[in-house]
């Protein structure tokens, strides 16, 4: 028996045909957490694919759009939190596309993290340039967290299991030399999958979500053990990281709810 796998970071809404995309990762028993980058792309993608089987829409907010955003924005985001099941993207850049704008992150995302809803859902969380301070603050915050496409320092790799943090891992990770040590650091029992398609790239092409089931025969080499075992590990994981709070899962039928 194979386990459902739950792709927990894919930009759905950027690819030439997101039907298809989805269609496919259903035919393989993918379960998608279909990230948005506000709350207008969270209304819009809810819309289209929110009753949709095995798709989980995530309420977003990027730091890399904290820039030009209204303040009204915010607002929404926490009028339509209370009918989502998931949140992400979010998090801090402070990278060279994002340093310009660290203050107005830094404030967004202390905002929604200080918010107690938060609590009760998974976060996927970006952290590009930013690994400390993000580490930090979702740590204080005490949220079941995600650390997506993480890229920073081993020490702070620490910090974050001590925190209870989960890591998300994707293909493009699996071929990099410098995150062969991160990986290497991160217990088998505190990672889960991800694609963040189709901004990675697998096999000269975009990423689709089945592409995980590639990251767990990598990832079955790394830790020594069959992939079968390593898709049990990776399912027992997204159940440890889903059964934190059984309100996690009954929030739904918020469904088609408009702000
Ligand atoms: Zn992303």
């Amino acid at each position: 028996m194979t386990a459902t796998l739950i792709d927990t970071h894919c930009h759905i809404d950027a690819y030439n045909d997101p039907v298809s995309v989805l269609d496919q990762a259903a035919a393989r028993g993918v379960q998608i957490v279909a990230v948005t980058e506000g709350p207008g792309a969270y209304r819009r993608l809810r819309t289209r694919l929110g009753r949709r089987e095995g798709v989980h829409v995530a309420l977003g907010f990027h730091p890399l759009r904290v820039g030009n955003v209204a303040p009204y924005d915010l607002a929404r985001f926490f009028r339509l939190l209370p009918q989502t099941s998931w949140i992400g993207e979010i998090g801090l850049d402070f990278s060279r596309s994002g340093v310009a704008t660290k203050k107005q992150q830094l404030k967004v995302f202390e905002a929604i993290l200080s918010d107690p809803q938060v609590r009760t859902r998974p976060l996927t969380v970006h952290s590009r340039g930013a690994e400390r301070e993000t580490v930090a603050r979702l740590a204080q915050a005490q949220v079941n967290a995600i650390l997506h496409w993480y890229t920073g320092p081993l020490s702070v790799v620490d910090d974050a299991l001590a925190a209870g943090l989960w890591f998300s891992v994707n293909p493009a990770m699996t071929r990099s030399a410098k995150i062969a040590a991160v990986l290497q650091r991160i217990p088998a029992e505190r990672v889960l999958l991800e694609t963040d398609g189709p901004y990675s790239r697998c096999n000269n092409r975009p990423t689709v979500p089945v592409d995980i089931k590639t990251t767990v025969r990598h990832l079955a080499q790394l830790w020594g053990i069959s992939s079968e075992d390593a898709e049990a590990t990776i399912s027992r994981n997204q159940q440890g990281l889903l059964g934190r709070d059984t309100t996690v899962r009954s929030v739904e039928p918020g469904l088609g709810q408009s702000d």
